[in-house]
């Protein structure tokens, strides 16, 4: 493999470069995974030149015609758009959701834009992971607006608030009762919360969502105090509030650089993310290793039977574990 020539066209923002790139830091393979990391490192210094968008929201809500309409409207005000997905469906169902290769078409034409669907048969850590590192890869090949778009199920909304900028919901004009629905967790990461399909018919009940979100929202004790997540009232498919959105994202960009905290999330995201990979090494050689294994299932039993405590039986297993680690046992 010509390394050398593969950052080279990365950073002359060949697409062809990108995509082969990205599944380098996918590979399985140990050869490529070496390759992949020699390359990561190379181009660091050419990272960090984007606004990290994350879009969740519940299949069907229009997230691929929303994105596409954006995509495109970035275009003409002159940006480069990457759209990764975070899917952790493809690993349960090894198809996936966001995957689907007819999402998107017009804007997958352009050369302006690069979409890459998530890798299938991974766990979200190592999807999350691969997302991460493929962010800094469309940002060597120049993009400068990077979408993250994820289905809003189980914990892929935390990771992808965990890795952008700023995080945008995604809502159906529902009101009242459906309200309820949505989780309070994902209330407070969401830095605005579009309602999407607000057009014809639902456009009165699109209004009427937008108020008791609002009412929600400002009785949430948010962290953030120089910004007030909004409710932005959005139809894709007319592609009307397309407009409102960007204006917002610019708005809370230029607020944060202003105020020094958007550089200061990034690096915070970073020592974050060092620790998580530092947390899920320890859990593999504890999982791998034979002496914990041994004691592990009488322990469970121990446990189930209430012979021991749960915490005393935690700290055996722990205390087997170091002990293979002073050994220099490591499995
Ligand atoms: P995703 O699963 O979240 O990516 O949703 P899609 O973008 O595939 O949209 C699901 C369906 O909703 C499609 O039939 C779209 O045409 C429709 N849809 C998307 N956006 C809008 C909108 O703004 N208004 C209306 N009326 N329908 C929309």
């Amino acid at each position: 493999m010509d390394l050398k020539k593969l950052k080279e066209d990365l950073l002359n923002g060949k697409r062809r470069a990108l995509a082969k790139a990205i599944t380098l830091i996918e590979s399985k393979n140990e050869k490529h995974k070496k390759y992949a990391k020699e390359l990561l490192e190379g181009i660091l210094p050419y990272t960090g030149n984007s606004i990290r968008i994350g879009i969740s929201g519940v299949p069907g809500v229009g997230k691929s015609t929303f994105i596409e309409a954006f995509g495109l409207y970035l275009i003409e005000k002159g940006h480069k758009v990457a759209v990764l997905a975070v899917d952790p469906s493809s690993q349960i169902t090894g198809g996936s959701v966001l995957g689907d290769k007819t999402r998107m078409e017009e804007l997958s034409r352009r050369q302006e834009a690069f979409i890459r669907p998530s890798p299938s048969g991974d766990s979200l850590g190592g999807v999350a992971r691969r997302s991460r590192e493929s962010i800094f890869l469309c940002e060597a090949a120049g993009y400068d607006v990077i979408i993250i778009e994820t289905v809003g199920v189980g914990q892929s909304e935390i990771s992808v608030a965990s890795m952008v900028d700023m995080f945008l919901l995604m809502q159906l004009p529902n009101a009242g009762d459906e309200l309820q629905g949505i989780k309070r967790g994902i209330m407070e990461v969401a830095d605005a919360i579009i309602i999407n399909k607000a057009d014809s018919d639902n456009l009165k009940v699109a209004e009427l969502a937008k108020k008791q979100l609002e009412n929600a929202l400002s009785i949430l004790k948010k962290q953030d105090k120089d910004w007030q997540t909004p409710v932005i009232l959005v139809s894709a498919l007319e592609k009307r509030g397309i407009d409102v959105v960007f204006s917002t994202i610019e708005k809370y960009v230029r607020i944060k650089k202003l105020n020094g905290t958007f550089f200061e999330k990034r690096k915070r995201q970073a020592v974050d993310w060092m620790w998580s990979v530092v947390m899920e090494g320890l859990k593999a050689l504890l999982d791998n290793n034979q002496k914990v294994a041994s004691v592990a299932k009488d322990m469970e039993k121990a446990v189930v039977n209430q012979v021991t405590t749960p915490s005393l039986a935690a700290e055996y297993i722990l205390n087997r574990f170091k002990e293979t680690l002073c050994e220099g046992g490591v499995p």
